[in-house]
């Protein structure tokens, strides 16, 4: 068959890949999106492992644990009582397949609206931006494009003497269907997926135990945050244990038994079920052929320049394939900036405001340099903090732990880093961000009127006592 011709060829079809293929179709480009993704029926499951095995589903399942958890625990000093209260956890799981569903059907909608041929199948990149496609159902076929973007994205790392079967030693795919409430759940690793996952178990009933093998718990943040993260989750009852390394996990008569080895010795745990959640890598396995002329680096990762343009001409790379955060908004808006730049002359992403959050309860949210960054660095600056304790709006709401942390340049004021540990911290950190890509300052925030009594005003009084003139604290 003759070569199908594209202006723009994507290879993945995640949130960098379909956010780019949708910006390019806008752009009245001819367009190709390739996505290997299906459902369990065999339908096209579009939006990659963001939509499908990653950001909304686990959201879904800390929406529907923190629920169960909130009237168990949190409603008596409102004054409501409530009796017998139970959670249906086929239930629960089925909520979560309808909105992944229902997002994966809108995408396809939306792939339609904009005439982007859609291929679900195996895409790889040959010589001179060929792109093999292998559909699902059909004959392969070659398809040629101007620009190919690789969005193939990423897959978890694994770790030797643990091997996943996601029946009872899961990756992330498997512990967003665990059918019943483990009595004892395991996770080795305890970054954004283990306390993520940790704490929707943990809230409907499991005792959870994490093996982390740093010797600090979120070594991204700052000591006074992870350590207020640490004291929290203790609290709600995830037993985190630093400094474990873990030798070999296996499976017997239904349990998993694994062994790991700390500053005290050697450990047995045995668990109903165990999470392995120790990073992820670029997915470039199977992507080009010999002769594609893409680099990869020593990480496995596509080796792209600052305009994410690959070694090959006219092959560009996004999202978890290539350096940077592992992050669907940095992917989405990669990939759009490298559309634009590519048929406009104009993109542009700024990858040092780009927003963490991990979606515990309270929440963790960051942008920017943090104090041991600023050190090392050897830059010098001002730090100012706010608790949530002393909002009207925190204790209100009867949520009020944790607290707002504003770094800024000790000469000039320009905000250098945020971090916040508290309610709704994913929201409260977009304002930080709009101030930081604005080039602001701590009196700059501390300057804009916040309405009361809201959470924001942690932000606020935060940036007021970076020049020790907080109102409801002392300075
Ligand atoms: P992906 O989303 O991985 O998409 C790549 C797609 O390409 C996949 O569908 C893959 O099957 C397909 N593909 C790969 N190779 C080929 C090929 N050769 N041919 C055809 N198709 C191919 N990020 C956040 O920002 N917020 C969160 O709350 C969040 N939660 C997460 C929770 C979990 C449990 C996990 C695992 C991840 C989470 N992430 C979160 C990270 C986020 O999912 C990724 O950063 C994001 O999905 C990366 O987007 P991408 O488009 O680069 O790749
Ligand atoms: P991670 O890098 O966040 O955490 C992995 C943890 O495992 C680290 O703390 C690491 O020290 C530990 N570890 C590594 N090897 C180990 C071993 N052998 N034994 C014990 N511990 C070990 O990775 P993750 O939690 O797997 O998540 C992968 C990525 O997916 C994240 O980095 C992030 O980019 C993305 N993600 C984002 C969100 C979000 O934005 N809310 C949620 C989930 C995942």
């Amino acid at each position: 068959m003759a070569d199908k011709e594209y202006d723009l060829i994507v290879i993945g079809g995640g949130p960098g890949g379909y956010a780019a293929a949708i910006r390019a179709a806008q752009l009245e480009k001819r367009v190709l999106l390739i996505d290997d993704r299906q459902d369990d029926n065999g339908k096209p499951a579009p939006g990659g492992t963001c939509l499908n095995v990653g950001c909304v589903p686990s959201k879904a399942l800390l929406d529907s644990s923190k629920h169960y958890h909130h009237i168990q625990h949190d409603y008596t000093d409102h004054g409501i009582s409530v009796e017998s209260v139970s959670m249906d956890i086929g239930k629960m799981l089925d909520r979560k397949r309808k909105v992944v569903k229902q997002l994966n059907g809108g995408l396809l909608q939306l792939f339609k609206a904009n005439k982007i041929d859609f291929a679900n199948g195996r895409g790889k990149l040959l010589a001179d931006r060929k792109v093999e496609v292998r559909p699902h159902d059909g004959e392969t076929y070659t398809a040629a494009g101007k620009h190919v973007m690789l969005a193939a994205g990423s897959v978890p790392f694994t770790i030797p003497n643990v091997e996943i079967d996601n029946k009872y030693i899961l990756d992330n795919e498997g512990a967003l269907e665990i059918g019943e409430v483990p009595e004892r759940f395991g996770v080795i690793g305890a970054g954004v997926i283990g306390l993520e996952m940790g704490s929707v178990w943990s809230r409907l009933g499991a005792e959870t135990v994490l093996l982390e093998a740093m010797d600090t718990l979120l070594a991204v943040v700052d000591t006074d945050m992870s350590r207020a993260a640490a004291r929290e989750f203790k609290k709600q009852g995830l037993d985190i244990r630093l400094g474990a390394k873990v030798s070999k996990a296996t499976v017997k008569d239904g349990k998993v038994e694994v062994h790991y080895t700390d500053g005290k010795g050697d450990h047995t745990e045995v668990f109903d079920r165990l999470l392995v959640a120790v990073g992820r890598r670029a997915a470039s396995d199977n992507l080009l052929s010999d002769d594609s002329g893409v680099e990869l680096t020593e990480r496995g990762q596509v080796k792209v320049d600052e305009h994410c343009h690959t070694t090959a001409k006219g092959v560009v790379a996004i999202g978890d394939l290539v350096r940077g955060p592992m992050l669907a908004h940095k992917a989405s808006e990669e990939g759009i900036a490298v559309v634009e730049a590519l048929f406009t002359g104009y993109g542009h992403i700024n990858l040092d405001t780009i927003p963490w959050v991990i979606y515990t309860d309270p929440e963790i949210a960051w942008v920017g340099k943090t104090e041991k960054d600023l050190k090392e660095a050897g830059i010098d600056y001002k730090a100012g903090n706010f608790p949530f304790a002393a909002t009207g709006r925190g204790l209100a709401m009867g949520n009020a732990s944790g607290h707002v942390k504003i770094l800024a340049d000790a000469e000039d004021d320009t905000l250098l880093g945020v971090q916040i540990f508290g309610p709704n911290a994913s929201e409260l950190i977009a304002e930080c961000v709009v101030a930081m890509e604005f080039h602001g300052t701590s009196e700059d925030l501390a300057r804009i009127v916040h309405a009361h009594p809201t959470l924001s005003e942690a932000v606020h009084e935060a940036a007021l006592s970076v020049d020790k003139r907080a109102i409801h604290k002392a300075n």
